[in-house]
């Protein structure tokens, strides 16, 4: 028996696949009910808490905005730790911060079941076609009982050992160079377009030669042409993750000063009520800078 909380973009995806692999009966739950149709049609149980999506022992997934919410469906009077059990795995796969995971993973401790660290790399797309690249940390019984699932969810696990917060500061630590790297091409692209230069065709040639990785690849090419659809992740999770990784850096006494003016890029785009665009339009902040209103803007 499989529990999955949480069916926003990337929940819903991974737990189809769950279902769909055949490995055994899911029994899923979210706060907005209506997000489970699918899966119910698919054959899925809806339970209406938290706690009743976990059986005794079993293996609970959880896929949530952020530590609040994390902590809530974990902790809150309906939470999943009131129904674990001893040798029940919790695997987290939230982008949180690393303090939270380890300070859950002590309270699953203390009833003998293991939080399990396994935030994600890859959009929505990438969750629906099993593309995934998973992070994974903490107790290795409980790790080794997930991993086959995990590698089926995804196309690849990196365990980074037994520390709960592990995996997460290696999430963190990507997203930072992702949302660094937008903003670099987001810079270029406007110095491009001001020169006269055509900005699809400079990051195209950049993105096939030097710089020819997903990132460069993906985010560049929307930077480029504007693209603000589709969401695939949310510019206000962005800024949860920006904010997070400073919480990690002032925890470990290490200035980020990149990853303040990211975090800014972010937060202006709050201001201006980009919440549910893509992040990638963090880029829109480098263009008002310079005095262009680029398409994406116009559409506002
Ligand atoms: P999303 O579409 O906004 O979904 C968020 C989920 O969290 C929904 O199921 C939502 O429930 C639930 N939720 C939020 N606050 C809650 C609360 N207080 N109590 C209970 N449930 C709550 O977000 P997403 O894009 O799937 O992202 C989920 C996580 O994956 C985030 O940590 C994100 O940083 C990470 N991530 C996202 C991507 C991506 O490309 N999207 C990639 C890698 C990692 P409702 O449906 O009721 O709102």
């Amino acid at each position: 028996m499989f529990g999955f909380i949480g069916l926003g973009q990337m929940g819903l995806p991974i737990a189809l696949n769950l279902l769909e692999s055949g490995r055994g009966p899911v029994r899923v739950h979210n706060r907005t009910a209506s997000k489970a149709a699918k899966l119910i049609e698919k054959g899925a149980t809806l339970a209406a808490s938290p706690a009743e999506v976990a059986a005794p022992g079993g293996i609970v997934f959880t896929m949530l905005s952020d530590d609040r919410a994390v902590e809530d469906v974990v902790l809150g009077e309906d939470g999943i730790l009131q129904r674990l059990g001893p040798e029940g795995v919790h695997v987290s796969m939230s982008t949180i911060g690393p303090a939270t995971a380890r300070r859950l993973a002590e309270l699953h401790e203390q009833r003998a079941c293991a939080y399990l660290a396994a935030p994600v790399f890859g959009r929505p797309d990438a969750a629906a076609a099993r593309k995934l690249w998973i992070c994974l940390s903490g107790a290795p019984g409980a790790k080794a009982r997930v991993e086959p699932i995990l590698r089926h969810l995804g196309q690849g696990v990196f365990d980074f050992g037994e520390d709960a917060g592990a995996a997460h500061v290696a999430k963190l630590a990507g997203n930072f160079l992702i949302g660094a790297a937008m903003e670099a091409i987001a810079e270029a692209v406007v110095l491009v377009e001001k020169s006269g230069v055509d900005r699809v065709k400079v990051i195209d040639m950049l993105a096939d030669t030097l710089f020819n990785c997903p990132v460069y690849r993906n985010y560049g090419k929307a930077i480029a042409a504007d693209r603000a659809a589709p969401v695939g992740f949310k510019l206000a999770l962005g800024r949860k993750d920006l904010e997070l990784v400073l919480q990690a850096a002032g925890a470990v006494q290490t200035p980020m000063p990149l990853a303040d003016l990211v975090r800014d890029r972010l937060l202006a785009g709050l201001a201006k009520g980009r919440a549910e665009m893509d992040w990638s339009m963090l880029s829109l902040g480098a263009a008002e800078d310079a005095g262009l209103k680029p398409a994406a803007a116009r559409r506002e």
